[in-house]
């Protein structure tokens, strides 16, 4: 393995699952490691647990005159922002500050499929996971999705293929990150309070093909403008890809049929993943599959079986007719109305949780097709007001998940769609979108 991290002195800036992982790692490789973390020592096992193998701990603050020890490099927690002071100190000195999937990327021995976007991230790192499976290079899950990365890419070799998650918080902290092949999904107005201005965004996401050359692939969305500013000025070989528009390169959809460089490979309506967005996804995880060596019949496969991501529009399950869909991630009024656009039947709409302050008023027009809403939560009134708004008949409250399933189900006929899309976070009543979106599939598997 290649190791440039030997005896090289490194501060390891806040700690949670991936700074732990990156202080053991440096470790283990051989660096100086120095942990600081703002949790207090007495309470901070994560920090004892690391003093007691040998690393340097400071908690509960974070001093500024820790850069008089003279780093080689900081490696920042994605969520520690810029603006902290010791971050701010050490640009100023020259001293680089990555995230931990910089070390991933120098460390791995396997090719890297890098995904990025502001939405539908796992989906497609999970259907391109799903693609490449069985085929001649063993795929593996790192990043936001599940394993810290650089736990991944120390144990990979050169007959594997890491296929990473990542943010644009850890994408700012890049410098040398080459994935042999990135996909960017779209950009929306999110996470502008840490990143500024949208411009700013888009900076950090444009970092995931900025090291590339011709030798790699940015598979990119040709419908989104801000994406295609990025592929002008990309060194890779380009892959577009459309839902919108026939592209002779790249991926469309022409006569019905998701085409690749102007060649039919599948029949759309063999795809059972719901939803325009999808197809976004789908397209994507093609072009980087196949990139990558994915057979076509595999990737037929995965998208006549694959229902998608646990709590991302899944479907649950069929009961009396209706079909049952939990898209609990849906923690924002965009990813809601993207599920609701998704169903052209009626739809009993599961919604409300944590008020942010917002009004509902973007929601009304993707409440068209739904005929009943049934809101919890500290946002009930709001949405019950733009239901109202929208004319949908039947607006209701219930408390328990397992009461608003039962009120979704009364109200509900045969061929109607029951969907979990609550447009709000989960904090008001669950510890995550992860729980609130299980007890929804535990009350609709009792019915
Ligand atoms: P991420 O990992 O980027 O948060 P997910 O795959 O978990 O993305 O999807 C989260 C939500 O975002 C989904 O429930 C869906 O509503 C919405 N979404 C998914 N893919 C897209 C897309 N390509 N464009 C717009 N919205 C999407």
């Amino acid at each position: 393995m290649e190791n440039q991290y030997k005896g090289k002195k490194i501060l390891v800036l806040g700690l949670a699952k991936s700074g732990e992982a990156a202080a053991r790692l440096l470790h283990r490789l051989g660096a100086d490691v120095t942990v600081n973390d703002g949790k207090p020592y007495e309470d901070n096992l994560q920090a004892r647990d690391l003093q007691s193998i040998g690393l340097k701990v400071i908690c509960g603050h974070h001093p500024i005159e820790l850069l008089e020890e003279g780093f080689d490099m900081i490696v920042k927690n994605p969520g520690i922002p810029y603006s902290n002071p010791i971050v701010e100190k050490a640009i100023e000195q020259n001293i680089p500050v990555v995230t931990e999937v910089e070390l991933a990327a120098n460390i791995s021995e396997a090719p890297i499929i890098a995904i990025t976007g502001s939405n539908g991230k796992t989906t497609t790192t999970t259907l391109i996971y799903e693609m490449l499976k069985g085929g001649s290079r063993e795929p593996l899950l790192a990043g936001n999705i599940g394993t810290v990365s650089c736990e991944v890419a120390e144990k990979t070799n050169e007959h594997q293929i890491m296929v990473l998650e990542v943010s644009s918080f850890q994408l700012l902290g890049t410098r040398e990150f080459r994935p042999k092949v990135s996909v960017f999904l779209n950009l929306f107005d999110a996470h502008l309070d840490y990143h500024g201005t949208r411009k700013e965004y888009l900076h950090a996401k444009a970092k995931i093909t900025a090291n590339q050359t011709t030798d790699d692939y940015f598979v990119y969305n040709y419908d989104d403008s801000d994406v295609v500013k990025v592929a002008e000025v990309s060194q890779a070989t380009l892959i577009p890809f459309s839902t919108k528009q026939v592209l002779n390169k790249g991926l469309c959809i022409k006569d019905n049929a998701i085409c690749f460089s102007g060649q039919p490979l599948v029949d759309i309506s063999s795809v059972v993943l719901p939803g325009e967005h999808n197809l976004e996804n789908i397209l994507a995880a093609i072009g980087a599959s196949i990139t990558m060596g994915a057979e076509i019949g595999r990737i037929k496969e995965v998208l006549s079986t694959f229902s998608g991501v646990e709590h991302r529009l899944q479907f649950v399950k069929e009961v009396e007719g209706r079909r049952f869909y939990n898209d609990s991630k849906a923690t924002n009024i965009l990813a809601s109305q993207k599920a609701l656009e998704a169903f052209e039947q009626p739809i009993v709409l599961l919604a409300g949780g944590l008020d942010r302050g917002n009004d509902f008023d973007d929601l009304i027009p993707s409440l068209k097709n739904v005929k009943a809403l049934i809101a919890f939560g500290q946002t009930k009134e709001k949405l019950a007001k733009a239901a109202n708004q929208a004319g949908v008949k039947t607006v209701l409250f219930a408390n328990l998940m397992e009461d608003a399933v039962d009120l979704a189900f009364k109200h509900s006929n045969k061929e109607d769609v029951v969907l979990l899309s609550p447009a709000c976070a989960s904090w008001d009543q669950y510890k995550t979108f992860e729980e609130r979106g299980k007890r929804f599939v535990e009350a609709v598997q009792s019915l």
